[in-house]
């Protein structure tokens, strides 16, 4: 019977060690990107600004930088539909 155990408890400890591991890295992640980089790159030529992350956050023709999203959407910007600034 204890051998029959075993796996169950294995697997147990497993899945708390799998969220133990996704809670670690997730959070101080998502703590650390919204207070040091709170930059918006804006794309001079179609005038969607991107944040951080965003797939487009470094195109070739994204050299607008905003420190806040006020300051791009002042400057003309609107947000980028996929990352939602
Ligand atoms: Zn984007």
């Amino acid at each position: 019977m204890t051998v029959l155990k075993m796996p169950k408890n294995i697997r147990t400890a497993w899945i708390v060690l799998c969220w133990m591991l996704l809670f670690m890295h997730a959070v101080p992640a998502v703590t650390a990107e919204d207070k040091e980089l709170s930059l918006y790159h804006g794309n001079k030529q179609s005038k969607v600004f991107h944040r951080k992350g965003c797939r487009y956050y470094d195109c070739s023709k994204c050299s607008a930088v905003f420190k806040t999203r006020a300051e791009a959407v002042g400057a003309g910007y609107k947000p980028c539909k996929i990352c939602k600034p």
